[in-house]
């Protein structure tokens, strides 16, 4: 049997019809850019999130620089991260030349430990970027308390995260601003690149939107210094046909989990540790991501059986050849440095079959047996 980490074919092959009724409306109007697709998605993005805007964007990454900037934050100012996370996390901070400062994770949600994030505090933090990693959101409470204390703004990294709540919460309303990336792979995902800022300030918004399009406000007067990042109008259309399903291809990952979870407790008891659910959260398992001992070994053997798995993230953001400028060595951030080390994320969508997952299982029992 083959399973992939991912196939978006059964997806497509559902929804082709209203799909392509859809690009074709936009190219018979021809508006392409910034038109009535874009503007539906916001606001349906921004109600879904509890908060009154929405800033279409050309994908994740930008969409966390723009907010970046939209919060106020400059070239020598220091933002706190995790480093067990996507790049795009920590190069949206380099790129503005503000210093990413990084913080250990919580072993138990591979999420950013709000306890060590004070310590790493100085008179140049300007905001804190919480990673919802996995699908789960952070424990937002104490970040919130923190922020507040000392004056800084949450840009919320929710890329892999778009329908999860905490405490009833959803992502958005407890940042300054939420980042949402709709790359193909992620739980709601385009046909291409595109991504979207959520956040209830009204002057952030407009900030950002006139961010996204050079600066420019009126049209061809600058008074800040933007870029070309808008959320295409054909992919925005895309996302209007998919955006209504969400929830319930949420809900069905969230059922293969809970499915990955009784089996893999089952035969293989406590030689693999399954994803921790805090009760305070909605978990919409972007990725099913299990800690194992000799995780390499159980890798290449899996590809061997026809099962396909990713390792996120095999090389933490504070060891990489490009932040060595940053002086962190092997050691500093202990806990993310061995997730680094036994972190698996096994295939997840929510067209996998129930054989399928009995299939991934029965093959990593068969790795550990005779031990
Ligand atoms: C995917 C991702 C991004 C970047 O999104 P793009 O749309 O690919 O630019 C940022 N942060 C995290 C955690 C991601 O998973």
């Amino acid at each position: 049997m083959k399973v992939p980490m991912l196939d978006l074919t059964e997806q497509y092959q559902g929804l082709k019809g209203q799909i392509s009724e859809a690009l074709d409306q936009v190219m018979s109007k021809a508006h392409f850019i910034l038109g009535d697709n874009v503007k539906s998605l916001e606001q349906d993005v921004a109600k879904y999130s509890n908060v009154g805007y929405g800033v279409g964007v050309a994908n994740g990454s930008d969409a966390l620089h723009i907010s970046l900037l939209g919060c106020g934050v400059e070239e020598g100012d220091e933002v706190i991260a995790p480093s067990f996370t996507f790049f795009a996390t920590a190069g949206a901070i380099a790129r503005i030349g503000a210093k990413p400062v990084f913080v250990d994770i919580n072993p138990k949600t591979f999420n950013i430990d709000p306890s060590k994030i004070e310590a790493a505090i100085t008179e140049k933090t300007k905001a804190i970027i919480p990673v919802h990693l996995y699908g789960q959101m952070v424990d937002m409470d104490p970040i919130v308390e923190i922020a507040k204390k000392h004056n800084l703004a949450i840009i919320e990294d929710a890329a892999q995260a778009i329908g999860a709540t905490y405490k009833g919460k959803s992502v958005g309303e407890l940042g300054t601003t939420a980042c949402y990336s709709f790359f193909p792979t992620k739980n709601l995902g385009a046909y291409g690149d595109a991504g979207m800022i959520v956040t209830d300030d009204a002057d952030i918004a407009e900030r950002m939107r006139v961010i996204r399009v050079h600066g420019s406000k009126p049209k061809y007067y600058h008074h800040v210094l933007g870029y070309n990042s808008r959320l295409d109008e054909l992919q925005a259309a895309i996302l209007n046909v998919k955006f209504p399903h969400l929830d319930e291809w949420n809900n069905l990952r969230h059922e293969k989990a809970n499915t990955y979870t009784e089996l893999l407790n089952e035969q293989l008891g406590d030689k693999v540790i399954t994803p921790y659910q805090d009760e305070n959260c909605h978990h919409i398992f972007h990725q099913y991501t299990i800690r194992v001992e000799r995780r390499d070994e159980l890798q290449a053997y899996l590809k061997e059986q026809g099962v396909e798995t990713m390792i996120y993230y095999p090389k933490p953001l504070h060891l990489q050849p490009v932040f060595s400028n940053l002086g962190y060595k092997e050691g500093d951030l202990p806990e993310t440095e061995k997730a680094c080390q036994e972190a698996l994320s096994l295939p997840m969508f929510p067209e996998l079959k129930s054989e399928q997952q009995e299939y991934v299982v029965s093959k990593i029992a068969s790795f550990y047996k005779g031990e």
